[in-house]
């Protein structure tokens, strides 16, 4: 589940980031979600209610590589913000950068 760093609030710019890792935490009906508002910017807490709501009416990402379902084991454009399974772009798991791009939106950037 989504790291919370009590010291700084959630804002807006970090849910973006993180779509489906908030997403999926947040429409888990095991969880209360009053109970996490707290830990979000007023900001943050709106694109939250906002990536439920795309959520919902998408039950699942699908990675643009295989058309498989990418709830898990992928990783996010920093960009166009689809994920993409690991295996499918070769990416390391453990990669420590935050900022990945897709091949389609590296090929955009040249
Ligand atoms: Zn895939
Ligand atoms: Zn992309």
């Amino acid at each position: 589940m989504l790291a919370i760093n009590t010291n700084k609030l959630i804002s807006e710019s970090d849910v973006k980031c993180i779509p489906e890792r908030v997403s999926s935490a947040i429409i888990d009906d095991t969880i209360v979600i009053g109970e996490i508002k707290q830990f979000f910017t007023a900001d943050g807490w709106t694109a939250v209610q906002k990536i439920i709501n795309i959520k919902k009416q998408h039950a699942t990402w699908v990675c643009p590589v295989c058309s498989e379902d990418a709830s898990t084991k992928s990783i996010c454009c920093n960009r166009c913000l689809e994920w993409s399974h690991f295996v499918c772009v070769r990416v390391n798991k453990n990669l420590k950068s935050k900022q990945w791009f897709c091949d389609i939106c590296k090929l955009a950037a040249k």
